[in-house]
């Protein structure tokens, strides 16, 4: 076998196990996939197409010329935006059906119902996101946990807010979540791709800091957290609150596809290196880009430091221990 088919075969192996019976035609299932990060969320025309990996090249600009884009399409294929909801729905079920996949979804419940009527039972995991205390009282969002449609607490996001998820403001919330199970998801990491001061100027690169999550881990040792967009560019401060505390995860969801690529690839090498390669757990940050699946999956397909091994549990059984799944049901 010359290497080309050698290479073709390994990855048709890798990505596909049949599902079919001696001589039967069925056709071969996806290895599942868990993507722990997706927003439900209505299709704008604010948002337009995309280039993966855009912020390969900063712009340098000034102050007072006009602000560059947020996002690039300056390459050869951009991702197209969906142009309606339905559309976007439509693709994505048609994806997540072909890549056996599951998702976590926070934002539109309206949105997130639609999509758990048009997908197979279990794939669409409702998330409810809260990142300050205006947002609902504590009294109604433990309602909606104990209503038991939502199963997640997430996105969190305070660093938007200028704020530490140890802030006290939100401790009552991160309490109802640790009585009640619940796995919580907590931004920690870049935004504003070199426009924040400009369309969020309450956000705090210094408030994406992991280690800023060590007082409300030792307030609440019952709580699952998982450190949404893995802490980056902060390795160093990831690797010791995840050495510190077992039961912390990352997820590595939006740098995955806008960071330089190689970027990207060193920080998830680096995490897995220093050992924490079982607490990794796939995500997108999807939107409203339905191509955006496979160009973030083709990553860790594509990832030559990872093992076998190393990327299922990335892409499935990470998420399957965190989530407390029952994984008979993702197979
Ligand atoms: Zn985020």
């Amino acid at each position: 076998m010359n290497s080309i088919y050698k290479a073709l075969f390994g990855s048709i192996f890798f990505w596909c196990v049949s599902a079919s019976g001696y001589g039967q035609t069925t056709p071969q299932k996806h290895l599942p996939i868990i993507d722990v990060h997706v927003h439900a969320m209505k299709v704008t025309s604010q948002i337009g197409d995309l280039c993966p990996w855009f912020l390969s090249n900063m712009p340098g600009g000034d102050p007072n010329e006009k602000a560059p884009a947020f996002f690039s399409t300056e390459c050869a294929s951009p991702l197209k935006a969906a142009k309606s909801d339905q559309e976007f729905q439509d693709s994505l079920i048609e994806t997540m059906n072909r890549l056996n996949m599951t998702i976590v979804a926070s934002g539109d419940a309206t949105i997130i119902r639609n999509w758990q009527k048009a997908a197979a039972p279990n794939r669409v995991i409702p998330s409810i996101g809260i990142s300050n205390s205006e947002q609902m009282s504590v009294v109604a969002f433990t309602d909606s946990l104990s209503s038991g449609f939502y199963k997640v607490m997430g996105e969190v996001a305070p660093q938007y807010q200028g704020m530490s998820p140890s802030d006290m403001s939100l401790d009552a919330y991160f309490a109802a979540a640790e009585k009640l199970n619940i796995p919580v998801g907590i931004h920690m990491g870049t935004g504003g791709n070199g426009t924040i001061n400009i369309t969020n100027p309450k956000y705090r690169a210094s408030m994406g800091n992991p280690l800023l999550l060590e007082d409300l881990l030792a307030r609440h040792p019952k709580l699952k957290v998982w450190v949404m967009h893995a802490g980056y560019p902060m390795a160093d401060e990831m690797i010791a609150l995840m050495g510190a505390n077992a039961y912390v995860y990352v997820d590595i969801a939006g740098m995955i596809w806008s960071y330089p690529l190689a970027e990207v690839n060193d920080y998830i090498k680096s995490l897995v290196q220093a050992g924490f390669g079982k607490r990794i757990l796939y995500g997108t940050d999807l939107m409203i880009w339905p191509k955006l699946l496979e160009t973030s999956i083709g990553v860790i397909e594509n990832a030559n430091y990872l093992s076998f091994d190393q990327k299922r549990d990335i892409l499935f059984n990470n998420a399957v221990r965190f989530f407390r799944l029952d994984e008979s049901k993702y197979r």
